[in-house]
């Protein structure tokens, strides 16, 4: 079994031969076809196991909910100076951006990438939890975010991290447009697999309840089966969410086209 986090991570092991086309009647009813890889004929090559939306975490004594609650915005000159990211090449948003090329059409990501770009904080440095603590600590007034990662903080332990979360607001942006983009954890199974009877049940039980639930509690994902709730509690209280509609090995295909406008537009 191959498991990998981002649909560009899944895009990039199919396209370089890992895998193997997996034919299920059980991952069909259980997984939304949004979410699996391209079908030719003999099954998806990997299917999504988790999903994670892409989030914006603003601080509201510097900006408003209205300034943040669509993607669009943050290229918005309302955000000057105030955005903190992670490397634009990162996974995570190579297919944020992907997305928006789908949504959007090339010019106008571009010139979107390009106002995003203009409105950083600082270069893009650290991961995600990074973002948000800097975001609680003034350095910006924005960042962008898997939910996961919020949620962790949500949950931790630690009284430091729990006052992060509560020092910034959340925003799943596009709720009035074509929705919170939305990625996926996903398996796989090996191209080379020994025995792929069993890697193919470890998969249908990775789509069940039972693991559907597990997964949802210790990494703070949600459930990517039909019709499974979870009880996170961070999870509960971050509230439902529209996610769009744009099928995910659609924006897995798009990185390398994003990855040339990044450079165009230096977006490190
Ligand atoms: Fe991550």
């Amino acid at each position: 079994m191959i498991l990998l986090v981002d649909a560009a991570r899944l895009w990039r092991g199919e396209q370089d031969g890992l895998f193997q086309p997996v034919k299920s009647a059980v991952l069909e009813q259980r997984i939304p076809a949004q979410y699996r890889g391209a079908d030719a004929g003999r099954g998806a090559q990997w299917y999504g196991v988790s999903t994670r939306a892409r989030v914006v975490v603003y601080d509201k004594s510097r900006v408003k909910a209205t300034d943040v609650d669509a993607y669009e915005k943050l290229a918005a000159p309302a955000l000057k100076g105030q955005i903190c990211i992670r490397s634009g090449s990162h996974p995570y948003n190579l297919s944020l951006f992907g997305s928006m090329l789908e949504r959007m059409g090339p010019q106008r990501t571009e010139a979107w990438l390009k106002g995003v770009v203009d409105n950083l904080a600082r270069a893009p440095k650290g991961g995600d939890t990074d973002q948000i603590k800097s975001v609680a600590a003034g350095e910006c007034a924005v960042a962008v975010t898997n939910s996961y990662y919020f949620a962790r903080l949500m949950r931790s332990a630690n009284p430091a991290d729990r006052a992060v979360a509560e020092k910034v607001a959340v925003m799943f942006p596009d709720q009035a447009g074509d929705g919170t983009h939305v990625n996926i954890s996903g398996a796989a199974v090996a191209r080379n697999a020994k025995n792929r009877d069993a890697a193919v049940q470890f998969l249908e039980y990775l789509a069940g309840p039972e693991a559907q639930r597990m997964l949802a509690d210790g990494n703070n994902e949600y459930p990517v089966a039909v019709g499974v709730r979870t009880d996170n509690p961070a999870l509960k209280s971050l509230g439902d969410f529209r996610a769009e509609t744009v099928p995910i090995a659609k924006v897995g295909a798009s990185t390398a086209q994003v990855q040339q406008m990044l450079d165009r537009v230096g977006f490190k």
